[in-house]
């Protein structure tokens, strides 16, 4: 699968999370998406990540901030039900909550 392949899988299937999110009671705002390489080098720069490469720069993750009765969710498990939905969407997403520090992310991998 090419990468522009894989970038319309990941949005399609981020587009029907956020949709089930909404049918089943949830509402969700959109974080990050896309993430330049000038903005990652800051972010390493400033010890907001250790990671070499993010899949925000290939397009391939998203972040969505969860609100649940209208309160915003800052700790991990409210997200367990995105994750679950996510990643039975195809068998190369990857939720950020099964990492126990970044459960708002979604990714492709
Ligand atoms: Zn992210």
């Amino acid at each position: 699968m090419s990468l522009k392949d894989k970038q319309v899988t990941f949005l399609k299937n981020f587009a029907l999370l956020i949709i089930w999110a909404n049918e089943n009671g949830y509402e969700v705002t959109a974080g990050e998406l896309f993430r330049t390489d000038e903005q990652h080098a800051i972010n390493i720069k400033k010890g907001l990540t250790k990671a070499v490469r993010s899949k925000h720069q290939d397009r391939l993750a998203g972040d969505l901030n969860l609100f649940i009765k209208g309160v915003y969710q800052t700790s991990r498990e409210p997200y367990k039900p995105l994750a679950v939905k996510w990643k039975s969407l195809h068998p190369d997403n990857v939720a950020g909550y099964d990492w126990g520090w970044d459960a708002n992310h979604f990714e492709m991998k």
